[in-house]
């Protein structure tokens, strides 16, 4: 039942069952966990279940953010003639897929459902509080970069097919366009000319709305943890989903920094250092600064 009427419906809001407007972000949660619940693969024997729990899945994902519920609102919203459908897209048979809502039972969606709710709620607390808002735009570019260039390795690595995920540059629309910058090159007379259309993806305008660049961190994070059990702070892949709740101290990089300087990591005490328990907010604000000074030589080291 539920799954004729997901595949049926013609926009994200319709797939969860909510009314075409905007709409706090927990209920859309409620509404995917319900309707998950229906039409997971694990819990649900129609044929097109799959079908149907990716689509959810991937409005889900969508609507997760006020950006991407005001998008999917202004494609509803255009006139039925321009039928601007957004069709859910029918996996093939052969795609290789990795989102992290891809697994082999219900209970280990479940825990990857938890798992990106409280990467959401740790990822709101620490950027979305005001404190240094300049600052904290810089550092979520700089993490969405390091994270797109992770992703892109992992994924290559475990043979995943090119991902939305992954940095602009590395798309094939983006090698396309270098083609074309390539041919241009000799036939210009100045060979420097061509070079002014190549976009700059160091520029990434769109990465400087916070709650733009929050989502796609998100997103990112969610996916190498999800799917490749991969920490970005730790820079380092757990062996499991277990291995990786004990010995990585969280989802954000203060979280890290704070288990760091407190000899902390998760609930373990480490070889504890000379500090006592800081007040968070104290520590938070200690690492801002020196991380700016870390940041540049650590990206180096994580990626690539
Ligand atoms: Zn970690």
């Amino acid at each position: 039942m539920a799954v004729a009427k997901i595949l049926a419906a013609s926009n994200h809001f319709a797939r969860l069952e909510l009314p075409l407007e905007a709409v706090d972000v927990a209920v859309v949660r409620s509404h995917y966990r319900r309707l998950a619940l229906a039409v997971h693969p694990d819990k649900c024997q129609e044929p097109r279940a799959k079908e149907a729990f990716q689509a959810i899945s991937e409005a889900f994902e969508k609507l997760s953010s006020t950006v991407g519920q005001a998008q999917c609102l202004r494609e509803a919203g255009r006139p039925s003639k321009v039928a601007k459908v957004t069709k859910a897209k029918v996996p093939e048979e052969d795609e290789r897929n990795a989102h992290w809502w891809d697994t082999k039972t219900w209970e280990e969606f479940e825990e990857r459902l938890r798992h990106r709710e409280r990467a959401e709620a740790a990822l709101r607390l620490r950027y979305c509080s005001g404190l240094r808002a300049r600052f904290t735009t810089r550092k979520m570019r700089e993490h969405v970069r390091s994270a797109e260039r992770s992703v892109e390795h992992l994924d290559r690595n475990a043979g995943l097919p090119e991902s939305p995920l992954w940095p602009p540059e590395s798309t094939q629309a983006a090698r396309d366009v270098e083609e074309e910058v390539a041919k241009a090159r000799q036939t210009e007379p100045w060979p420097g000319a061509a070079n002014e259309l190549l976009p700059d993806y160091n520029e990434r305008a769109e990465l400087n709305d916070p709650p733009v660049a929050l989502q796609r961190l998100l997103e990112l994070l969610t996916h190498l943890r999800a799917v490749h059990r991969y920490c970005l702070f730790c820079g380092c892949t757990y062996d499991s989903a277990q291995d990786m709740d004990e010995h990585c101290p969280g989802i954000t990089e203060e979280e890290h920094d704070e288990a760091t300087s407190a000899g902390l990591r998760g609930t373990e005490s480490f070889p504890a250092s000379e500090t006592q328990e800081e007040d968070p907010l104290e520590a938070y604000m200690a690492s801002v600064d020196a991380e700016a000074q870390k940041q540049q030589g650590k990206r180096k080291k994580r990626t690539r």
